[in-house]
């Protein structure tokens, strides 16, 4: 048997599925070939539809999954869809392993009166919006009002903000999805709320992330809520996390110009309810206070309430893993549950990324989870004879089930397109939004 017989289907072209990859590439014995699964034509997952658009650096961590995709063993399968155009079971036929690194697609909800209104949206599908994800293209959210308030303490709410509020100049500059880049010339949103509803030193912005949407040109921040001192009971990293932070918005009061552009960051106010006659007009906010419960630091509510005008809501408290057909679930957590990778109650199935531990951490953290997961797989394929599927036995299969699949030599003829038109106007890349015109890019002549 030859030493590459292994063979691993990985189901998500996003990072964690290229940190585990070319970990598994790099394993020379056993020796492992990777089919990576997206159900877009595109990979990248979440640094071409997640990374806000303005931080390039981010997103040039792309450039190693080009270098991991160039590898000879590896192969991309784009615009398959697990479940839907290939099952659990297929997969598992034909491969020594399947590793799960889908990401969480869909995001909490508040449960609060009001929140499915027209004009109140998840933050998910605001910045798949932005970005030019193909599931939200059509979004087409409402920017014809002058306030928004966005919901949650997090990077992904100051992404949200720093979209509406960043000057227009900045985002011609980026790969920003084209429609956004007209709905956001003509937004009317002059002041952003960032709601907290616990305090400043319980945030969970990164201090650079803070720092920057406190220092954008020409909008004036303010401070509501909470007093700018850290709590007694803070210690180690966590007080050295919010004395970091404090100390930027101490510096972002003192730069008040009087600017029609204005950031409020209110804190320890929860949302309890979004009202409006047929589309949001205000949010009634509940007045907190912190309280230590046990080692966790809670808000309450004291009764207080505040109304806030609102003409967009973007609730951006986190997201949440969905199932996938056939696999094991864990719906408390909204993960696959599993050990180090390995999946609890699975087949030769493995999970990497934000459906193993839950969405948190940035693109990097998701290295030494994958590599924890590519290790735990490599360690029990070296015990196990390989099922010698044929490659080309796999690709025939897939090009029959799936006539529109996308392969790597597909994916760089939209990537190429991409940069091309992204030239002309001094852009990265100007993104191709919709499934058949990426296709049509995909499949048409060489270029
Ligand atoms: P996150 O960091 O977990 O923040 C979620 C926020 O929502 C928290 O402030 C949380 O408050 C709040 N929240 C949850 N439920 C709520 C409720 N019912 N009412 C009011 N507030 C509620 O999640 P995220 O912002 O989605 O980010 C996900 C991960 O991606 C994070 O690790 C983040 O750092 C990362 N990320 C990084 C970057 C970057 O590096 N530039 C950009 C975007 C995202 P509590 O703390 O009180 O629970």
């Amino acid at each position: 048997m030859a030493a590459s017989n292994w063979r691993v289907a990985i189901i998500g072209a996003g990072p964690a599925g290229f940190y585990a990859a070319e970990h598994l590439l790099s394993s020379s014995d056993p020796e492992v070939c990777v089919d990576m699964f997206d159900r877009l034509p595109t990979p990248w997952g979440l640094v071409r539809a997640g990374v806000a658009p303005d931080h390039p650096k981010i997103k040039s961590v792309s450039r190693q999954f080009e270098e991991i995709a160039g590898h000879e063993r590896y192969r991309f399968f784009g615009n398959i869809e697990f479940g839907r155009d290939v099952t659990r079971e297929e997969l598992l036929s034909r491969y020594d392993a399947v590793l799960y690194s889908v990401g969480t697609r869909s995001e909490r909800k508040l449960g609060i009166p009001g929140e499915a209104l027209p004009g109140s949206m998840a933050a998910a599908d605001f910045v798949g919006w932005y970005n030019g994800h193909p599931d939200q293209a059509r979004l087409a959210p409402d920017l014809s009002g002058t306030h928004a308030v966005i919901i949650g303490n997090g990077n992904v709410a100051l992404d949200v903000a720093r979209i509406l509020l960043l000057p227009h100049e900045r985002l011609r500059k980026t790969d920003i999805a084209d429609h956004a880049l007209s709905a956001l010339e003509n937004s009317n949103i002059r002041h952003v709320t960032i709601l907290g509803r616990r305090g400043p030193a319980q945030a969970a912005f990164t201090t650079p992330e803070l720092r920057e949407i406190t220092s954008i040109e020409g909008v004036d921040v303010e401070i509501d809520g909470a007093p700018l001192t850290p709590p007694d009971d803070l210690a180690g990293a966590d007080l050295k996390r919010a004395q970091r932070n404090l100390s930027v918005l101490e510096k972002a009061l003192t730069a008040a110009t009087g600017s029609e552009h204005k950031l409020s960051l209110k804190f320890l106010r929860s949302p309890l309810e979004i009202q409006g006659s047929d589309r949001v007009e205000k949010l009634i906010a509940g007045v907190n206070q912190i309280t230590v419960d046990g080692d966790r630091i809670v808000a309450t509510d004291t009764g207080g309430r505040e109304t806030l005008p609102a003409d967009l809501v973007v609730r951006a408290v986190g997201y949440r893993g969905t199932a996938l057909p056939g696999v094991p679930f864990d719906s408390g957590a909204g993960i696959i549950p599993n050990e180090r990778g390995v999946v609890t109650g699975g087949t030769r199935e493995y999970v990497a990324g934000w459906i193993k531990r839950g969405p948190s951490g940035i693109i990097g953290t998701n290295r030494g989870d994958a590599v924890e997961t590519a290790d735990c797989l490599l360690g029990a394929l070296a015990n196990a004879a390989p099922l010698g599927t044929s490659p080309d036995g796999i690709r025939d299969w897939l090009a029959e089930k799936c006539p529109d699949m996308v392969d790597q030599s597909d994916w760089a003829r939209i990537n190429a397109h991409e940069t091309r038109s992204g030239e002309a106007a001094d852009r990265p890349r100007v993104k191709i939004v919709r499934v058949d015109d990426m296709l049509a890019v995909a499949h048409g002549a060489p270029q």
